[in-house]
């Protein structure tokens, strides 16, 4: 017998998670609330310049992943071989990769993971679909969207926005258990740091060694800058363009900041700590805010899957407890196992 399943959410949980049930009796049926697939692995265009404004690469450490990565294939795969180097709370650049593993990237930008990865399944993926409540009834999982739209009933349904996302959908529903109530209480309990992505765009190249640096500290407003010009095909030549991820605590005293009161203060700390004055001033700036970035820690195993013995999953990088989209990756495959047996 074949079953039914939905999963909300297109981004790295769910997508390994459909791939995941690609070889099974399962009928897969994504609903992705955005226009794109990828989640928080988010590309933008601009002016014929592609950069990763969420995450800036794939950590290749885990052998479900890699085997992923193989199967997508090698054509436009970029393997970062320039390394992430450390920067220090001084705002010092310290040549030291505190995690060297392999880094992979796509020259159409990193929603080729997504799009790649359901490209090789079956499943049926409705965009523009955003999930306002879900239901259970005899027959199954209901799913309602907010156009009015109803979606099953399904054998089973696999959750994955961040868990504030995830807790408000099960607050939706007339699903009422003590597992029900367990439940959200345990994705209830998972909170989520913010961010900001400032990128800043320049009209002369920038030649440094490192792909990303990495803050050493978790209280530094700068957390990350990558050189998106690391990257074949993101950046016209004679360019450089980097995305620089300013930390939670940043994101929320700046949060009513306009870009262009945000941008030259974080250009200016940028082109001090790589002593490099001309930075302070980029030609063009974009940005995007992340109300939900990465999760601060999750739950145990166990209680997350309190409701799968009424066919309910829940998968994501929270579940995984790290904001990673490897470990989301490896989230949706775990969930992907339980689901088939
Ligand atoms: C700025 C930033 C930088 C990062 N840098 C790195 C990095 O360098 N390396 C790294 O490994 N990780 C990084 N991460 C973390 C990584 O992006 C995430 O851990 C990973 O992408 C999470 O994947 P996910 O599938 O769990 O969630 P998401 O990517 O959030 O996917 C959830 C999906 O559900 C959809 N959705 C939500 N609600 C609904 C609804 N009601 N109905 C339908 N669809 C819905 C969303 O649109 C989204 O597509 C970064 C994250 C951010 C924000």
């Amino acid at each position: 017998m074949t079953l039914s399943l939905c999963i909300v959410g297109a981004g790295a949980a769910g997508v390994a998670a459909a791939y995941g049930l690609r070889d099974e009796r399962v009928a897969v049926t994504v609903l992705e609330k955005s226009r794109g697939v990828c989640g928080r692995a988010a590309t933008r265009r601009r002016d014929g310049r592609r950069y990763d404004h969420g995450t800036s690469h794939l950590p290749v450490a885990d052998s479900r992943v890699s085997s992923l990565v193989d199967a997508l294939g090698d054509e436009g795969r970029i393997d970062v071989e320039a390394p992430v180097w450390t920067l220090g709370p001084d705002g010092s650049v310290v040549d030291d990769d505190p995690e060297p593993v392999r880094r992979v990237a796509w020259e159409a930008g990193m929603t080729q993971l997504a799009k790649r990865t359901l490209a090789r399944t079956e499943a049926a993926v409705e965009r523009e679909t955003r999930v306002r409540a879900i239901d259970r009834d005899e027959r199954g999982w209901r799913v309602s969207d907010e156009e009015g739209g109803s979606w099953g009933p399904f054998d089973a349904l696999l959750l994955t926005p961040p868990a504030p996302q995830t807790a408000s959908l099960l607050a939706a529903t007339g699903w009422s258990s003590e597992r029900a109530m367990r439940l959200r209480e345990v994705v209830g309990s998972v909170s989520y740091r913010g961010a900001q992505s400032v990128v800043l765009g320049y009209d002369r190249p920038l030649d440094r060694p490192w792909f990303g640096l990495r803050a050493a500290t978790a209280d530094q407003p700068v957390r990350w800058v990558s050189r998106e010009s690391a990257k074949p095909g993101h950046v016209p030549q004679g360019e450089a363009l980097l995305v620089v991820q300013m930390g939670d605590e940043w994101a929320r005293d700046h949060e009513d900041d306009p870009l262009d009161t945000v941008a030259p203060a974080v250009a200016e700390r940028v082109a001090t700590a790589l002593d490099e004055p001309r930075l302070a001033e980029p030609s063009w700036t974009d940005d995007q805010r992340w109300r939900y970035a990465k999760p601060n820690g999750g739950p145990p195993h166990d209680a997350v899957q309190v409701g799968e013995e009424d066919g309910l999953y829940l998968a994501g990088d929270w579940v995984a407890g790290e904001g990673r989209v490897d470990a989301a990756l490896c989230a949706g495959f775990d969930a992907a196992e339980r689901i088939a047996h």
